[in-house]
């Protein structure tokens, strides 16, 4: 069933690899996409909140059946008591990820990509005659094809990296471990997310709480970084939470997993090779949100490999095309993201209060806050902010 060759081979369907591989298709090139799971989408490992109507139309049509709730507020519980309310209307959209996944994954089987489910990549080549060849395994069968350009879409699972000698290990200070749960209540703010963080709750991460409005369910969950031996387990402390913020709630379904939140890599390309997506770590570093983190570097994987094959060059040098483009839309952002992440979970309890209440009068008022009404520590908080 499987042509011996292709011009691009995209390992995994999810926002990365269903979108890379329709961009490349939609170009006119031969794309192959593997995915390990039997049905796309399924397991959700994702709290489903992403941004708004206006920017997934930056990536091409999308459907009303994938849209669960209109966001038009966030209201964020921070550490001493601190309550910020911020309403913006559409601020972002909830989503029935399975249908998602699987929308965008039919727009690429329309686009002309050959899409196999069931079907896990076991290893890539070095690069030999300017191609890729890329094992896997399909209907108790392996098998081999060869690629111009491989694209390394396979989540925060991903191995792909590591093939090409890539340094992509999930190391435990920066990925942060989370709890997913489906719950039968509906979240007393039903167009609002909600997040609880700081040393009241949990400092090296965040609770949430989604809802799903056309489903009446919330995803309730929370993620650490690395909580670390003698530490609660994670499933239980997010349980408790459950019953303390939802008491009476019937749980639905959990999911555990994993989210990449180190930042950028060093390098998410090589020769004939490039990592879309959780592979890549493109998730913000801050809310651990990768969707359309993902969806965008899809659009510039598209765009970089078809410069790439215009030009004829696959090399890395040419490739690394793809990460300048990534830098100027979210890579810089994320890079600052995560050194204010890492100053506020490195504060202490009192000056998350000072900072907390800064944040307040910023987000609720809209204007700078008057700092001298504060104590002369948030003086050396908000200077440290504002220099990052
Ligand atoms: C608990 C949790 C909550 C989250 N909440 C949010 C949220 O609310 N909003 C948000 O924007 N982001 C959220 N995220 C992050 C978001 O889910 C990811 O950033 C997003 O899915 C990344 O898309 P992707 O295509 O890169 O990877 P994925 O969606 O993980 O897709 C990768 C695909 O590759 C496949 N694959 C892996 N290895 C192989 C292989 N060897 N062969 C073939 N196929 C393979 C996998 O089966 C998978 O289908 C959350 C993550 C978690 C874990």
């Amino acid at each position: 069933v499987f042509e011996k060759q292709y011009d691009i081979v995209v390992i995994g369907a999810g926002p990365a690899g269903n979108n890379t591989a329709r961009f490349c298709a939609d170009k006119g090139y031969s794309v192959l996409q593997l995915e390990k799971r039997p049905v796309i989408g399924v397991p959700v490992r994702c709290g489903e909140a992403t941004s708004t109507r206006k920017r997934l139309l930056d990536f091409g049509p999308i459907t009303e059946d994938f849209i669960e709730t209109d966001l038009n507020g966030i209201v964020f519980y921070g550490t001493g008591d601190i309550k910020i309310t911020v309403r913006q209307e559409d601020l972002g959209l909830m989503l029935d990820r399975v249908k998602f996944d699987q929308f965008y994954a039919d727009l690429a089987v329309k686009a002309g990509v050959h899409q196999y489910t069931s079907a896990r990549v076991t290893n890539i080549s070095a690069v030999q005659n300017n191609k890729r060849t890329v094992y896997f395994n399909y209907d108790n069968a392996d098998h081999e094809v060869q690629a111009t350009i491989v694209v390394g879409a396979d989540g925060v699972e991903a191995l792909s990296g590591r093939w090409v000698g890539l340094k992509t290990r999930q190391l435990p200070p920066y990925t942060c471990s989370a709890i997913e749960m489906k719950i039968d209540q509906m979240d007393p703010n039903p167009d609002c997310i909600t997040f609880w963080h700081g040393h009241d709750y949990i400092n090296s991460g965040y609770i949430w709480s989604f809802p799903k409005v056309k489903s009446g369910v919330t995803n309730f969950g929370a993620g650490f970084i690395f909580p670390g031996p003698n530490k609660p387990n994670i499933q239980e402390l997010t349980e408790e939470y459950r019953q303390k913020f939802f008491p009476g709630s019937k749980l639905l379904d959990v999911y555990g997993g994993c989210v990449p939140v180190s930042g950028q890599l060093e390098q998410d390309w090589a020769d004939n090779f490039i990592l879309v997506g959780d592979s890549g770590h493109h998730t913000n570093p801050m809310t651990g949100g990768g969707i359309t983190a993902a969806m965008s570097a899809a659009q510039f994987a598209g765009e970089a490999i078809h410069e790439a094959f215009v030009a004829g060059d696959f090399s890395e040098t040419r490739m690394k095309d793809f990460r300048r483009r990534c830098d100027d839309w979210f890579g810089k952002m994320h890079d600052k993201q995560l050194k204010i992440r890492n100053y506020v979970l490195k504060m202490n309890r009192e000056e998350q209060i000072q900072f907390y209440q800064l944040v307040k009068v910023f987000a609720e008022k809209g204007k700078v806050p008057a700092l001298l009404r504060y104590p002369i520590r948030s003086l050396k908080v908000a200077r440290d902010f504002w220099r990052m």
